[in-house]
């Protein structure tokens, strides 16, 4: 056969597919979900029943035990999906980031190979979303009740405005959804869908038809939100434990400049044992209030497309921006490389092509998702982007042979909003090494850098930091080299920011050198938080 005739042949399929045989792609994201919010997780909370519907969705298709995000903070995780780049090379750092028209990746992509494409809810990445069809979304975090969704129109982006008076943003994102599958569908076109909820984003304000949901409940604690004698480093402790009230934000006093005890006005007759465990109960229904409204708005959707003849031929996808912190060693917020904040939800529904009650513990990043959901609608992954697609990984339940055994992460926001020092690290299956190295992105403000090591066999819940026991030390050498390496992989090479490259060097072996420094730091940055009156 000639090379013509077999490109032809190529070609022929490939066109084939374009129409209906082309699933049709759902990607629903939640804004903060984490997996300690799930049944399907089975984490402390799961006996609270907080998501049946997701539940259920789980049970029909792919669960996934090791999706993680590489910098836990929402507009860097939405830049991540969208362009399946990393953000150092995407650039979208932190909150400020933007991805203009021609960088929607995956809007472009999907409607050059035909798709009709649709983003409805929270979009967080400023620009307008102009490489999708169609599009309503919230100006920036948006509001919770009374949301005004930006959308097309008469008039120049972003005034062309829709506002959803005595609604809550969960019910609204659904019913805009369902608006357009009913009036803007093109049924001649596969469609892909991004339907992306603010909730349960803080602060946590739910519909008030769920304010005697779990209301008599005492919710389960973490055991470290009351002691973890071997958690941590000089990085998030102090020398001596001198800066535990000043790096990440707390649910009890620890942290006196923002607490969950502070927040809810706690501060008269209780002692800081009560105040605690009222603050974290308060934080935990508000957060489980939210997340019900979402599984209960899924619930409507799926019922949609059942009766639509649409759930089938539907890649269904499942996940939250990151994960969240609900009292996990005492934190609030995400930002972390902690698992809790790190490990993103991720399922699943396919059942044409993956098979229900499936869990997988490969390791796969959001940028991953972008590369994995054209695949499905037999789109290649295009060079620009760094991900690779883990269709594969869904439909056999088995790990291509190539395939990445670490995740790499790197939180950049430097001390911002919620305390916590800028930092990398590598998570593999059994191990995870965390690299405070400190500072902001001019190399200023710094905090002790330090290292931490799980091992996350013997110690799931990441109490205890080996970093300095000596059973460890090959460990620690081979994840060091395994994480330079894995750096250039993913070209975080640091020319973006050579100041703050400068200070990842400076502290990479950790020398007692670098050590005595820390401890320098370390009473350097108590003395600016004292005379900060903090
Ligand atoms: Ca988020």
């Amino acid at each position: 056969m000639t090379r013509t005739l077999i490109l032809f042949q190529v070609f022929f399929i490939t066109s084939c597919l374009t129409a209906a045989d082309r699933p049709n792609v759902l990607f629903i994201m939640s804004d903060d979900h984490t997996t300690q919010a799930f049944g399907c997780y089975g984490s402390r909370l799961a006996e609270l029943n907080p998501t049946p519907v997701l539940d259920k969705f789980a049970s029909e298709g792919m669960v996934f035990d090791n999706a993680f995000a590489t910098n836990s903070i929402c507009t860097p995780s939405r830049a991540c999906v969208l362009t399946g780049q990393y953000n150092h090379v995407n650039g979208v750092h932190d909150l400020g980031g933007r991805i203009e028209k021609g960088r929607q990746y995956l809007a472009l992509e999907f409607g050059k190979a035909g798709y009709q494409t649709a983003m409805i809810g929270k979009w967080h990445l400023k620009e307008e979303p102009a490489a999708f069809d169609f599009y309503s979304v919230l100006p920036g975090q948006g509001k919770y009740f009374d949301p005004v969704f930006r959308t097309q129109g008469d008039k120049k982006w972003p005034n062309n405005t829709i506002e959803f008076k005595g609604m809550h943003s969960t019910d609204a994102i659904t019913d805009q959804t369902l608006k357009w599958f009913k009036e803007e569908r093109d049924q001649k076109k596969p469609f892909f869908l991004m339907h992306h909820y603010k909730a349960p984003h803080d602060f946590f304000e739910y519909a008030p038809r769920y304010e005697e949901y779990l209301q008599s409940t005492e919710i389960p604690e973490p055991e470290s939100l009351w002691s973890q004698p071997k958690f941590g480093s000089i990085a998030t402790l102090g020398a001596n434990g001198e800066l535990k009230p000043h790096i990440g934000t707390s649910i009890g006093r620890r942290n006196p400049r923002r607490n969950y005890v502070k927040h809810y006005e706690l501060s008269d007759g209780f002692d800081d044992e009560a105040a605690k465990r009222e603050a974290y109960n308060i934080y935990l229904k508000h957060y489980l209030r939210c997340v019900k409204g979402v599984d209960d708005n899924l619930g409507r959707l799926f019922a949609y497309l059942e009766e639509s003849g649409q759930m089938d031929n539907t890649v269904i996808i499942y996940t939250g921006d990151q994960g969240f912190m609900l009292g996990e060693h005492d934190y609030m917020d995400k930002r972390w490389m902690y698992e809790e904040s790190q490990h993103m939800p991720f399922l699943i529904r396919h059942p044409k092509s993956i098979k229900a009650g499936t869990r997988s513990d490969a390791i796969v990043e959001n940028v991953d998702y972008g590369p994995t959901m054209l695949a499905f609608a037999g789109i290649e992954t295009p060079e620009y982007m760094q991900g690779k697609s883990f269709k594969q990984i869904c439909e056999t339940g088995q790990e291509p042979k190539d395939w990445k055994q670490a995740a790499y992460y790197r939180y950049w926001m430097h001390m911002a909003h919620h305390d916590n020092p800028g930092h990398l690290g590598i998570r593999t299956k059994k191990h995870k090494l965390i690299y405070y190295y400190g500072c902001d992105y001019e190399g200023e403000n710094q905090t002790p850098p330090g290292w931490e090591l799980y091992d996350l066999e013997d110690d799931p819940k990441e109490v205890v930091n080996q970093y300095d026991n000596p059973k460890y030390k090959q460990t620690v050498e081979e994840l060091k080299i395994q994480l330079a390496e894995l750096r250039k992989q993913v070209k975080d090479d640091g020319t973006d920011y050579p100041k703050a490259e400068k200070i990842v060097q400076e502290f990479w072996d950790y020398d007692e050198e670098d050590r005595f420094k820390a401890v320098e730091i370390s009473h350097k940055h108590r003395t600016k938080m004292n005379s900060a009156g903090n």
